[in-house]
């Protein structure tokens, strides 16, 4: 039935494992193909996502279990695009996105999982988190929002926080887009140099970029200490685009294959039925 070119390529291989102290993003590549043909990855991808769109529709039907993806990214490495091309060709009814910006004033005056629990995919579900509470452990601590005291504790937080809900029927899957200094520049003079991109650029990503060392580190940091083998972490190489799909949209299948979806069973004799 479906059929993949790559189907034993080993998603395992941008997995972050379990345990790991700390990790050096400088390791990872940010430009890798995976050995994989762009033309025929391109083939195969519209395959996954089809695919893709089956698994999401069992879900919705089954409507006992959800997945959640969390995205993660320096600025302009391409979660908008991620998005679009991997979760674009999926039934918008059986999907819940969700953009975190910086928190306003009564989220605020909330622990900083509240308002991320509250957008939690409900059964059935596949929910998208473009940002997260990773920004809580990210921003937050490059930027000194809260005291160390606080931040500090967060990553435990999180982790049985994430804990909770595969315990309650969820399936995690957080995908870190991974690329160089350099192309975050190209990405950045794109949207200044093509007007319709305009309205993407802030000169806070400038200053954002400023600290890239110190993002660099404390992603390196969180995904260290949060990649559990129910809520892993996986280092996207996200240069060539056409690999960052191919690959977000494999293990999005691999993971979705693995819950063993199943349709629910009528409750009543189909042929015993006549419509007239
Ligand atoms: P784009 O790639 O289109 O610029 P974006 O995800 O960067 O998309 P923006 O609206 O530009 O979207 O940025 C959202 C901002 O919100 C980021 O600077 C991010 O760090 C910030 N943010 C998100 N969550 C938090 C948080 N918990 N605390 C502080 N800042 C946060
Ligand atoms: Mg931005």
């Amino acid at each position: 039935m479906w059929r993949y070119y790559h189907a034993a390529m080993d998603t395992d291989l941008y997995r972050v494992k379990p345990g790991a102290k700390q990790i050096d993003l400088g390791e990872w590549a940010t430009n890798d193909n995976g050995g994989l043909d762009r033309a025929e990855a391109e083939a195969e991808f519209a395959t996954l996502t089809a695919r893709l769109a089956d698994l999401q529709e069992r879900m919705y039907a089954e409507g006992k279990r959800s997945v959640l993806v969390v995205l993660q990214a320096m600025d302009g490495a391409g979660k908008d695009s991620t998005i679009k091309s991997v979760f674009g060709p999926l039934n918008p009814q059986g999907l819940s996105l969700t953009s975190f910006k910086a928190p306003c004033g009564h989220e605020l005056a909330h622990d900083f999982l509240w308002r991320v629990h509250a957008h939690a995919p409900a059964r059935g579900y596949l929910g998208l988190f473009n940002r997260s509470h990773y920004e809580d452990v990210l921003v937050v601590r490059v930027r000194g929002l809260v005291p160390e005291s606080r931040w500090k504790k967060r990553y435990a937080h999180i982790v049985n926080f994430e804990e909770l809900l595969v315990d309650e029927g969820t399936t995690i899957v957080k995908c870190y887009l991974h690329v160089s200094r350099d192309y975050q520049r190209e990405r950045l003079q794109k949207r200044l140099d093509d007007p319709a991109k305009h309205w993407k650029f802030e000169s806070n990503d400038l200053k954002e970029r400023a600290l890239w060392k110190d993002y660099r580190e404390a992603f390196e940091v969180a995904v260290a200490k949060t990649s559990t083998k129910t809520a892993p972490w996986y280092i996207v190489p996200s240069e060539k685009r056409w690999f960052r799909n191919w690959l977000v949209a494999k293990i999005m299948v691999d993971t979705m294959e693995a819950m063993d979806i199943k349709l629910p069973e009528p409750d009543f004799d189909p042929k015993s039925i006549v419509i007239t």
